[in-house]
């Protein structure tokens, strides 16, 4: 069965700020690499958050630090790779 092109979208990379030209198909896409959306906060919010400090935190066996207190974040944007960024890390 041939791939049937239902949109064009144009995305720009996160990482280098190139055009990404994104085919999307009925079933799945290319051109790019999407990550979905990531949070984006402000400086504000992060500085606040780090003032709050954070703790350690037992995971499945594994030791992290847990930040007493999310950040808020302002926005969601999608991300997107381009192949190059992609591929090269
Ligand atoms: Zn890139």
């Amino acid at each position: 069965m041939r791939k049937i092109i239902t949109k064009r979208l144009n995305r720009i990379c996160s990482l280098c700020k190139k055009p990404i030209h994104v085919l999307v198909y009925s079933k799945g896409y290319s051109g790019g690499h999407y990550f979905g959306k990531i949070p984006f906060f402000t400086k504000r919010a992060l500085d606040e958050a780090v003032k709050a400090g954070s703790h350690e935190s037992k995971i499945l066996g594994r030791s992290f630090q847990v930040m007493n207190k999310s950040p808020i974040p302002y926005k969601f944007e999608e991300y997107w790779e381009c192949p190059k960024c992609y591929w090269n890390k």
